[in-house]
């Protein structure tokens, strides 16, 4: 007799599960990109003990009905792509159709959910594949809240990966603080353990969340620069040399308005600098790339924040002659004043 079986669902889903949610941020990543997804013009994201006690996002987007709130939780399934030709037009930041499903298989989820046409939103509880309280009527605002609790509960090895509180939080901030500079067309509100860590109007441009991000003081001195070719535009404020840090953190990178890395644009930003940059230290900068979808495949793994770009070498080249010209110019002086 054979051997092999094929496995359950809740099996498959929490071994999936480990592609997709590596920590707390990347959860509050996906349930970020499904709110903006939705359209949700205002964000608010809650976070207790880093976010593996309990995280929150809510949104005021469109919503779902009954059945969509159900189906949201199985695997591969999403309103975003129906057909294989449409995964070379994303225009949405998901397309899986796991994350959902994947976040349910290692934590206490419920859901709440209204559609603004309804009179009364929808509550679901679940945990792994089962539904453990609902569908039930529920009073609510419109839009979508997911209350994540427990995160790795049923799988300790994850758990036990997990770095402490304050450095699973700092990598939530983060999360927010790209997806913030990404639409700056929407508000965001990050608090942890009651207290407001972060948040933009939605209202002022990504001058007003560099500044919100930075520091006023700091987001002044960044000039802004731009460019463009056939293939792409790139558009980007960058800080002067003696702004540079000694980490990493401030190097922010979008694609079409989604946030991504990729080391050959970094070093293009890098070369852009060049020998202005002391040993040892990294500019400060926010670019924003803008091309034909087709030309990137965000498919590269579940995270989708891992780009290929079929004219990288363009793209790049185009970057750092921007970084060049910008840094050339004889008149270092501040672009634009802060408001907000
Ligand atoms: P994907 O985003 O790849 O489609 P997900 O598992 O993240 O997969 O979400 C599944 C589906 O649930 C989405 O396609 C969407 O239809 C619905 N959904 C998830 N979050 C929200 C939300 N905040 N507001 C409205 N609909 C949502
Ligand atoms: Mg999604």
């Amino acid at each position: 007799m054979g051997v092999i079986q094929v496995m359950s669902d809740a099996l498959a889903n929490q071994i999936a599960a480990g592609e997709v949610v590596e920590r707390p941020a990347s959860c509050v990543k996906e349930l970020i990109e499904n709110s903006l997804d939705a359209k949700a013009k205002r964000i608010k994201i809650e976070v207790e003990e880093g976010g593996i006690r309990r995280l929150s996002v809510e949104d005021d987007g469109v919503g779902m009905d009954e059945q969509d709130a159900v189906l949201a939780f199985s695997r591969h399934a999403t309103s975003k792509i129906i057909h294989a030709r449409d995964l070379t037009r994303i225009q949405t930041l998901g397309f899986r159709g796991e994350a959902l499903a994947a976040i349910a298989a290692v934590s206490k989820v419920s859901l709440t959910t209204r559609q603004s046409d309804q009179t009364h939103g929808i509550f679901l509880r679940i945990e792994g594949t089962s539904i453990t309280d609902g569908p039930k009527p529920v009073g609510a605002p419109p839009g979508t809240r997911i209350v994540v609790e427990d995160l790795f509960y049923n799988t300790p090895v994850r758990l036990k990966y997990l770095r402490s509180v304050q450095t699973e939080f700092s990598r939530i901030v983060d999360v927010v603080q790209r997806a913030a500079l990404s639409r700056p067309d929407v508000a965001f509100l990050l608090s942890h353990e009651g207290r407001v860590v972060f948040q933009s109007s939605g209202r002022g441009g990504q001058r007003s969340v560099l500044a919100a991000l930075l520091g006023p003081v700091e987001a002044t001195q960044l000039l802004e620069a731009s460019q463009s070719s056939v293939t792409c535009q790139v558009t980007a404020w960058l800080g002067l040399p003696q702004q540079a840090r000694s980490n990493r953190n401030h190097a922010y990178l979008f694609l079409n308005h989604r946030p991504i890395r990729n080391l050959s644009l970094h070093q293009a930003v890098a070369a852009g600098y060049g020998t202005r940059l002391m040993v040892g230290k990294h500019p400060i900068y926010a670019l924003f790339v803008d091309m034909d979808p087709i030309l990137a495949d965000v498919n590269i793994h579940p995270h989708k924040s891992e780009v290929r770009l079929s004219e990288e070498r363009d793209v790049s080249q185009l970057i750092t002659r921007m970084v060049e010209n910008a840094l050339s110019d004889k008149h270092l002086v501040p672009k634009w004043p802060v408001t907000s």
